[in-house]
């Protein structure tokens, strides 16, 4: 949902999309096969999946053995860090995202992280992404010869509503998009669970936002 409303917004701002999906080790394959209808979708000019398997190093329930918190209200959502932090995913994510933009000669990368509505995610808040675009200014070729790749994060500020209208808005085909944790396999098809805290934060947006969730098909 946030990635791809992301991305969309930055489309429509004149961007050319060049997309990148990571295999991490996540537990919900599902996310990759989401990944690649989206890119189409919405028109990028490219879209590679690149894999970087942080399950080999597991202490996440999103890439190890461990349960996925559920039926969680939402104050205990926004305090401490849950187990669904995967360890130091976005500057892993980011760093992967940055070789890949000098690579095909980007000059921004675009992430959907989101400082409002969120589960508490250290590697989410505006001064780490301003220390990574640092980080990209010193590191790179690009950097060092005065055209700095920028970290554009256009869903930093605003709420999941916020989030689930613009994307509507935007015609996003938010049926392609999975949040769950948890997502359940059934008649091939994956379902979100709807008792994790990513399913609670997306239908919170939705229920705010007015609209319906097409994820969720013929069960909202
Ligand atoms: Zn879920």
């Amino acid at each position: 949902m946030d990635s791809s409303t992301a991305a969309a917004m930055v489309r429509a701002d004149g961007y050319e999309l060049h997309a990148l999906a990571i295999a991490y080790g996540q537990r919900q394959g599902h996310e990759l096969a989401c990944a690649t209808k989206l890119a189409d979708a919405l028109g990028a000019a490219s879209f590679r999946i690149v894999t970087v398997d942080l399950g080999a190093l597991g202490g996440s329930a999103l890439t190890d053995e461990i349960d996925v918190p559920k039926d969680r209200d939402h104050a205990s959502i926004g305090a401490g860090i849950p187990v669904t932090y995967v360890p130091a995913r976005n500057t892993v994510f980011l760093a992967v995202a940055l070789a890949a933009a000098e690579a095909c000669g980007a000059e921004a990368l675009v992430i959907g992280v989101n400082a409002l509505d969120y589960s508490g995610y250290p590697d989410c808040r505006p001064e780490f992404i301003e220390a990574f675009e640092r980080v990209a200014a010193l590191g790179t070729k690009a950097g060092v010869e005065g055209t700095p790749i920028r970290v554009l994060t256009p869903l930093i500020a605003m709420s999941k509503a916020e989030i689930a209208a613009k994307g509507h808005e935007l015609g996003v085909p938010f049926e392609h998009t999975l949040s769950c944790y948890d997502p359940i396999e059934q008649g091939g098809a994956w379902l979100p669970c709807g008792r994790c805290d990513a399913c609670a934060l997306r239908a919170k947006g939705f229920a705010e936002a007015g609209l319906m969730d097409p994820a969720l098909g013929g069960q909202a």
